[in-house]
């Protein structure tokens, strides 16, 4: 008993960090017996280190002990998890932070919830609120509540604190630092000569309670808590939690997904993740890397070894697996039977057999994580330089050296009139004051004035191996005094004098040494070059790389069904978006374009999306904002310029949202954080109503606002009357938000709206479960 008491003080000791120990010990069993209104009034979100030594407190003899108890339920934590879910606009100042009374005073209490769960009496059920379609045709949605989701939430902030570690490092996707781009960097900077590859497809079926059961299973590997993993299980019945692996849906924003269910798949497939490591450790053993000098050298030079290892690679992102392997179609055959048999033995799942087949690296592009692969030459990737780019490179330069020189003449020049102003003064004076008046003399000044100028003179045309040349030429071409019959009636002083003069000719101008140091420096350049273009040669036969490209078919298909082209690929004006204010069709615009520029920047082909971006979104948007405004396309632009300015506020300020051409142009691979893809945004349309409802509160998660306007949702699935599971009216490998979610209102306030509207904020950062009925 005193065991168990002295226990449970643990974690709030974490709690409460600045209160005496006493008064922590006090306020806690008050807590957890009778909330009580105000029992910790200094309760602040954790930082990592805290968060983690929290979590790490509760582990003893190989396992995690009373989590949901102690941990979960533990206030702090649930408030860094309400501190997690708000979501604010970069350009606005940050709200307060988040205490205890605020998060109980708006909207639920965080005592009460805490005292729920570390009794493990949560009434999950009623958190659990399911969303209708439009009269009531179709399947329902059941989303969490604003007070469930913290709840998920803080799960998978314990999760995360154990886990992170145990992952493989080729798990992408619901972990910190390591999303799409991630994955992408590693493909292209790591991977050396792939030759065949397979990616997994899952067949269509949920995660269903055999998987379940399952994965608390693998949980209970590390963590001896019944109670969470109930809890769990529970959140899986109710349908809170789903996992689709064969849908689109994982990792894009949309609402039937939650943070949570990202970790428990990486949770699940980590045996996995440890049978493929395995795998691949065993065959960099039997395959070992070879150091240079340990290869037998060829007969003719050491150049023509080349030795490729047999090497396996592999990446997940979530429920997406490739595998990637530099040997035979043999061996990736073998290995892709193993690596689907361990997927259906032992991890119960049905693998596409007719979808998951092997592909060669080189003549076949392989879809992944929303992009293209295909191995290149690496000359494909970094071209070399055309005989025109060389010409215009060194057209450049000389125009630099002309540039500096004429510089440098004007720099002479002036320095020479200068000078002669101050002779010319100096002189006057001397002849007005006849003669010898002096303060001082400059007859030193000015020797050593002209004496610098001759040296530096010197010393630049000696430094020319032409005029030294063409004066060598010119001095040492024969002369009366080098004939041996004059040189005899001469003086002999003379002669001497002469051959001296001769010598010192040689020494000074001879430009044979420079000129032989000249020809080395070129011809060095060219051999250079000449190995530069056999190494290139060589690599471009024998080395590949990958390759990653923006699916633009796909890109073109999605901005056709949306309906920002017409039929030939020109810009055309969406109707749908007509009823939204200017600045409002601007945001969605700029909010679809900036995530397609987010998403793939990294991509080889990045260019013909900015292409996409800076010319088919802008000009549908300028002619849909000429559309509304009955206006030509000429008059619009003019009004709102190409980078679609608008004056917002009392002060006429102009606000641009729309990336500008130019910024565009200067972006490039640089984004490292996980991008969220575009379908969340450009399947959305936000309608505001005019109503005069009473007012709301934003349902962006812990906005305290209540200066909302409530817009109705509008889906671009029910506008167009298009199926999204059907792939052949629909993009295929573009999500849609779920049908339910069609024509709900939603109260929301300014900045919340306009963040919506730019894609920063997606529907799983908005408690989908508050919307209010209009009718
Ligand atoms: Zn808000």
């Amino acid at each position: 008993m005193l065991l168990t008491l002295l226990r449970k003080p643990k974690s709030a000791t974490f709690a409460a960090v600045n209160l005496p120990l006493s008064v922590k010990f006090s306020l806690l069993f008050s807590t957890l017996r009778h909330p009580q209104p105000h029992p910790f009034p200094e309760t602040q979100p954790l930082e990592k280190s805290a968060l983690q030594s929290l979590v790490l407190s509760h582990f003893h003899h190989g396992k995690f002990h009373s989590l949901l108890q102690n941990v979960v339920a533990s206030p702090s934590l649930l408030l860094t998890a309400c501190h997690n879910l708000r979501k604010h606009g970069p350009d606005s100042t940050p709200p307060p932070p988040l205490t205890l009374d605020s998060v109980s005073a708006h909207f639920f209490s965080v005592q009460e919830l805490s005292f729920q769960l570390s009794k493990n009496c949560l009434d999950i059920e009623s958190c659990c609120i399911p969303i209708f379609p439009e009269a009531n045709k179709g399947t329902s949605l059941v989303l969490p509540n604003l007070k469930l989701k913290v709840v998920l939430e803080a799960i998978r902030i314990v999760l995360e604190v154990i886990y992170d570690d145990r992952f493989a490092t080729f798990s992408y996707g619901g972990r910190a630092n390591m999303g799409r781009h991630t994955a992408i960097r590693y493909l292209k900077n790591s991977v050396e000569n792939p030759s065949w590859w397979f990616s997994v497809k899952f067949d269509k079926a949920l995660f269903g309670s055999r998987h379940v059961e399952k994965l608390c299973l693998m949980l209970g590997e590390k963590i001896e808590d019944n109670a969470l993993l109930d809890l769990i299980r529970r959140l899986f019945e109710c349908k809170v939690v789903t996992i689709d692996l064969s849908g689109v849906c994982l990792g894009r924003g949309l609402p039937q997904e939650c943070a949570l269910s990202s970790i428990l798949i990486n949770v699940y497939f980590n045996v996995f993740d440890k049978e493929l490591q395995e795998l691949r450790l065993k065959t960099n053993k039997k395959n070992p890397k070879f150091k240079e000098n340990e290869l037998v050298e060829g007969p003719s030079d050491s150049g023509s070894v080349f030795y490729k290892p047999l090497k396996i690679y592999a990446v997940r992102y979530l429920d997406e697996i490739l595998v990637i392997t530099s040997g035979t179609k043999m061996l990736t055959m073998d290995l892709k039977n193993r690596v689907v048999k361990f997927l259906v033995e032992n991890l119960d799942l049905k693998v596409d057999k007719l979808k998951t087949v092997i592909h060669s690296a080189v003549s076949e592009k392989i879809e992944f994580i929303g992009m293209e692969l295909q191995a290149v030459a690496p000359s494909i990737l970094r071209p070399p330089k055309t005989e025109k780019a060389i010409r215009a490179r060194k057209k450049y330069l000389r125009q630099k050296e002309v540039r500096l020189l004429e510089l440098k003449n004007a720099k002479e020049r002036n320095r020479k009139k200068l000078g002669m102003k101050l002779l010319n003064h100096v002189h006057k004076k001397l002849k007005q004051s006849n003669g010898f008046k002096f303060d001082f003399r400059i007859e030193n000044e000015v020797r050593q004035v002209f004496s610098t100028w001759g040296d530096e003179v010197v010393r630049e045309f000696l430094k020319s191996v032409d005029e030294r040349w063409e004066w060598h030429r010119k001095l040492t071409a024969g002369d009366f005094l080098s004939l041996a019959r004059i040189r005899d009636k001469l003086p002999h002083e003379l002669v001497n004098a002469y051959d001296n003069f001769q010598n010192q000719v040689d020494k000074y101008l001879k430009p044979v040494k420079a000129k032989k140091q000249l020809e080395e420096e070129a011809r060095r350049r060219e051999e250079e070059e000449e190995e530069k273009y056999a190494q290139r040669t060589v690599e471009d036969l024998t080395r590949r790389c990958i390759k990653v490209d923006a699916p633009l078919e796909l890109i073109r298909k999605a901005i056709k069904t949306v309906g920002f082209t017409n039929q030939m690929g020109r810009p055309r004006p969406i109707s749908l978006l007509m009823v939204l204010e200017d600045a409002d069709i601007i945001k969605w615009y700029a909010g679809v374009g900036r995530r397609w520029l987010d998403f793939y920047c990294c991509c080889h082909n990045f260019r013909k999306v900015k292409i996409i971006v800076s010319y088919h979104l802008r000009f549908s948007c300028i002619l849909t904002l000429a559309e509304k405004h009955e206006a030509t396309k000429r008059e619009t632009i003019r009004h709102f310029t190409k980078d679609l300015k608008v004056i917002c506020g009392v002060n006429g300020d102009e606000k641009v949202h729309f990336p500008s051409e130019r910024e565009i142009k200067m972006m490039g691979d640089k984004i490292l954080s996980d991008p969220t893809a575009v379908d969340g945004s450009l399947t959305l349309a936000l309608i505001r109503l005019a109503s005069d409802e009473p007012c709301h509160r934003c349902i962006s998660h812990f906005c305290d606002r209540t200066d909302t306007v409530v817009y109705r949702i509008h889906l671009l699935q029910k506008y167009l009357d298009l199926n999204p599971l059907d792939e052949n009216n629909w993009v295929p490998q573009m999500g849609a938000i779920h049908d339910s979610l069609h024509r709900k209102c939603a109260p929301l306030c300014s900045e919340h709206i306009s963040e919506l509207y730019m894609g920063r904020l997606t529907l799983q950062d908005i408690d989908c479960t508050a919307f209010v009925d209009v009718d």
